[in-house]
């Protein structure tokens, strides 16, 4: 009798060998991390993580010889031919630099080299310095030749950085590995950029913190509530430079030249696919409150969530109904 119950509970046992842990690397540019849950297995995470290194590989710009170190260095010259990978995540920045008029603009390269923030080489550049790199700043000037797969861009001294979108989109090529797979659940969190795939075990939600943007990392704001949805922020406190006193965070306006001041500290937005909730989560914190809400409400199927510098929140109304505020230093404005 007894055997026979110790017999089972070891096949029950090796059956369910002990999942792995979540796991943690160093890719593009930040701290991603992606928990598989029981599903983990060393292939699967190595697989996974091999596809980030492959899209930081053709498109960081902090790296020497991706291919959009190749797009810029032909800039004014020549078509350089890419993996469909760089086409596809250029095609949807464009379309959000259309849709914001240039406010999104991938084409912000220069600029971005100019400030340095987040890199070693940070400072404030000169007002002439920035006077010389806006006019090399427009989306318009891009060719993308989807047959042939080729970017051009048209004047020398151009420059992509794609640093705005590329994450959403890792993050969307995390699920569709997990899906062939046939993974059902799992986080994926590229450095705050976070997709909660599938859902919770029983059905229930997950719950995902947004960030504080004027406290330490990991201290939330509140608590989302979401399956299969991804969550995307931009804000002032991912990246910056501090000098005398006054903070230079990352997202800059390319039209003036300087970080985005519109009294935002950060913007969260909800949607299907991370491509283009990281596209638009720069986008609306470039837009500013009122046009990035509008830009919103007029695409549906995306919800978001507005801090500002006086403590007050502001969300449309799907963000808002699965959103719980947690923190006594911030109130909803409305
Ligand atoms: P993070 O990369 O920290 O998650 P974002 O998605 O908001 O944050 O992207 C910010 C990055 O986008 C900057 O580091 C820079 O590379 C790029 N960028 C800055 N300003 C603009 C802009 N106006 N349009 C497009 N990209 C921008
Ligand atoms: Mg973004």
């Amino acid at each position: 009798m007894r055997g026979i119950f110790l017999l089972g509970l070891s096949i029950v046992l090796a059956s369910c060998a002990k999942p792995m842990p979540a796991q943690t690397e160093y890719v593009l540019g930040t701290l991603c991390t992606i928990n598989l849950f029981e599903k983990g297995s060393p292939e699967l995470y190595r697989t996974l993580f091999a596809r980030l290194r492959e899209i930081e590989d053709r498109m960081s710009v902090n790296k020497e010889g991706t291919e959009l170190d190749r797009v810029n260095d032909a800039a004014g010259k020549e078509p350089v031919a890419v993996d469909p990978d760089v086409i596809e995540v250029l095609t949807a920045a464009l379309r959000y630099a259309q849709l914001s008029h240039g406010a999104f603009d991938p084409t912000v390269g220069p600029l971005v080299k100019l400030w340095g923030i987040g890199t070693d080489n940070a400072r404030i550049p000169a007002p002439e310095e920035i006077r010389k790199v806006l006019p090399l700043i427009n989306y318009k000037d891009v060719v993308v030749d989807t047959q042939a797969r080729t970017i051009f861009l048209k004047r020398p001294g151009m420059a992509l950085d794609l640093g705005a979108i590329a994450k959403g989109y890792a993050a969307d090529e995390m699920a569709r590995i997990l899906k062939s797979k046939k993974v059902e659940r799992a986080i994926i969190d590229l450095g705050g950029n976070v997709l909660a795939y599938g859902e919770k075990q029983g059905g229930k939600n997950w719950r995902i913190g947004v960030q504080d943007p004027g406290g330490e990392r990991g201290a939330y704001v509140g608590i989302l509530e979401i399956k299969n949805k991804t969550m995307v922020t931009s804000g002032v406190y991912e990246r910056f430079l501090i000098q005398d006193g006054v903070r230079y965070h990352h997202i800059l306006s390319t039209s003036s030249g300087y970080p985005v001041q519109n009294g935002l500290l950060s913007v969260t937005i909800i949607g299907d696919r991370s491509i283009d909730a990281d596209g638009l989560s720069t986008t609306v914190f470039a837009l500013g409150y009122e046009q990035g809400r509008a830009l919103l409400e007029s695409l549906g199927n995306v919800e978001g969530i507005f801090i500002f510098n006086d403590g007050s929140l502001r969300a449309t109304a799907g963000a808002r109904s699965s959103f719980s505020l947690t923190s006594e230093h911030y109130h909803w404005a409305e």
